[in-house]
């Protein structure tokens, strides 16, 4: 028997790598009865109409709000505050209003106050993403097997977030349910400060004199490739997730210059178990990772690395120790 969908009309602002992802995994699990798109980049608007990703485009936030029961906010965390504004007058009571921030305490701070009483607003992020931006990088599969983490303020209505929890679970995720600070703090470490330190690294490189830079890009496989391919993410995407997440990147920051310090120390004076016993501390983690299957690429179109089953974990632990370093 054919399942009433989720939601009736359900609007996608900002239809990127994630915004894409969602509208497809929507319309394919049938989740809604309708999907309205909106982009403030008239180009984007065009290929998701040639996409063919949602039943309507259009070209005004308010418009694309109207009447939805779903508004999800996909769009680089600073720009949440100028379209929250424009869809406010828009939005239908008993709307449920959430987003997939990279940040969630700049997101209440900007969104919170534009939602008019009687519309419900649960922020949220997805834990899955690609390297990729815009429309064509999107793909039904992405969410599949990865977090989605709520951030739902103390009083929300308990009937929203259930339904907001039944999409992100039937578009494949688990999903957990969290305070908006330990959100940023966690994330801080586990993704900010990672792509920091690839930024970092990647720029180093390029500063290099021109003939060892060249040797930088042929012998990339020493682990240096991993970082260029976090350091190739959305230059906007993330310059927003770093000056709206900066009290705990900093804090983080500051906690990893110290053990970097310390790294360092144990270099010079040659302390070769302090490096060894932190090196063997890491690999477990690492292979804590693979366990709980979150290891590899977050594209699920690699399914044996990403799908990595559980009994493999060990043998795919060793390939990656394996690789070049
Ligand atoms: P993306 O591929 O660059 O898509 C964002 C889209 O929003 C772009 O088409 C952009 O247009 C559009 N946009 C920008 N300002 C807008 C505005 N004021 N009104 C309407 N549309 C606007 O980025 P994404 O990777 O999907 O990221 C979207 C959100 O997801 C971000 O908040 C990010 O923190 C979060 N997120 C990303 C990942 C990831 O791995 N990428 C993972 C989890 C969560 P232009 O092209 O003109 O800028």
């Amino acid at each position: 028997m054919k399942r009433d969908p989720l939601f009736q009309r359900v609007a996608i602002i900002g239809i990127g790598l994630i915004g894409s992802s969602l509208a497809r995994v929507i319309r394919q699990r049938g989740l809604a009865q309708e999907i309205v798109g909106f982009d403030a980049a008239p180009e984007v608007r065009l290929r998701a109409e040639e996409l063919g990703l949602c039943d309507h485009i259009v070209d005004k936030v308010a418009d694309a709000v109207a009447g939805a029961d779903l508004v999800m906010l996909c769009v680089p965390v600073g720009a949440n505050a100028e379209v929250a504004q424009a869809m406010a007058p828009g939005l239908s009571p008993g709307a449920i209003v959430s987003d997939v921030g990279s940040v969630k305490l700049a997101v209440i701070r900007d969104v919170g106050p534009w939602i008019p009483e009687g519309v419900h607003f649960i922020p949220g992020h997805p834990i899955a993403g690609t390297e990729h931006s815009g429309p064509d990088a999107g793909f039904a599969d992405l969410f599949e097997n990865r977090y989605a983490i709520l951030t739902p303020p103390p009083a929300t209505d308990a009937r929203a977030l259930d339904k907001l929890r039944a999409l992100w679970e039937a578009a494949g995720s688990f999903v957990e349910v969290m305070d908006a600070r330990h959100h940023d703090k966690v994330l801080a470490i586990t993704s900010h400060l990672p792509h920091l330190i690839a930024y970092t690294i990647v720029g180093t490189a390029f500063d290099l004199e021109s003939s060892e830079r060249q040797e930088v890009i042929r012998y990339s496989a020493g682990g240096f490739r991993d970082f260029t391919r976090i350091a190739g993410s959305d230059p906007v995407m993330w310059r927003d997730v770093f000056l709206n997440n900066r009290e705990a990147v900093l804090e983080m920051l500051q906690r990893f210059n110290e053990d970097l310090m310390a790294l360092q120390r144990a270099i010079r004076w040659g302390e070769g178990q302090t490096l060894e016993d932190l090196f063997r501390r890491t690999r477990e983690i690492r292979r804590g990772v693979i366990e709980m299957r979150q290891a590899g690429t977050f594209d699920a179109r690699e399914p044996e690395k990403t799908r990595a089953p559980a009994q493999d974990a060990e043998k795919s632990a060793q390939a990656d120790a394996d690789k070049g370093g």
